[in-house]
C-alpha cells in the first residue's frame, strides 16, 4: 500500500535503529556538552535533508536525546559539501 515505507516510524526504521544502538553499545557517540551518555536515539551523520542515507549504518550513530536535540539546533559537526543535482 502507498505510504508503507513513507517517512516516519516504520518497521524498517525501528529495526535499523535497534541495530545501531546495539552496535554502539547504547552509548552516545556525539558526547556534546551536557551529554547524558546513554543513547536512546539514532543520529544521521549526514542529514536526510543533505542527501544522507536514512537506513545506511555508516551514516548512523547512537545518540542520547540531549545531543540529538542539540544537533538539530547547531550546524553539522563535520564539514560537508552540499551537493545539488
Ligand atoms: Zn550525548
Amino acid at each position: 500500500m502507498a505510504g508503507w515505507d513513507g517517512k516516519g516510524s516504520t518497521t524498517q526504521w525501528r529495526k535499523t535503529r535497534a541495530l545501531i544502538l546495539q552496535r554502539d553499545d547504547y552509548l552516545c557517540q556525539l558526547t556534546l556538552p551536557g551529554c547524558t551518555t546513554t543513547a536512546t536515539q539514532v543520529d544521521h551523520i549526514i542529514r536526510l535533508a543533505d542527501g544522507g542515507m536514512k537506513y545506511e549504518p555508516t551514516n548512523l550513530r547512537a545518540a542520547c536525546k540531549h545531543c540529538n536535540l542539540a544537533r538539530e539546533h547547531n550546524p553539522p559537526l563535520t564539514p560537508y559539501t552540499n551537493q545539488r543535482w
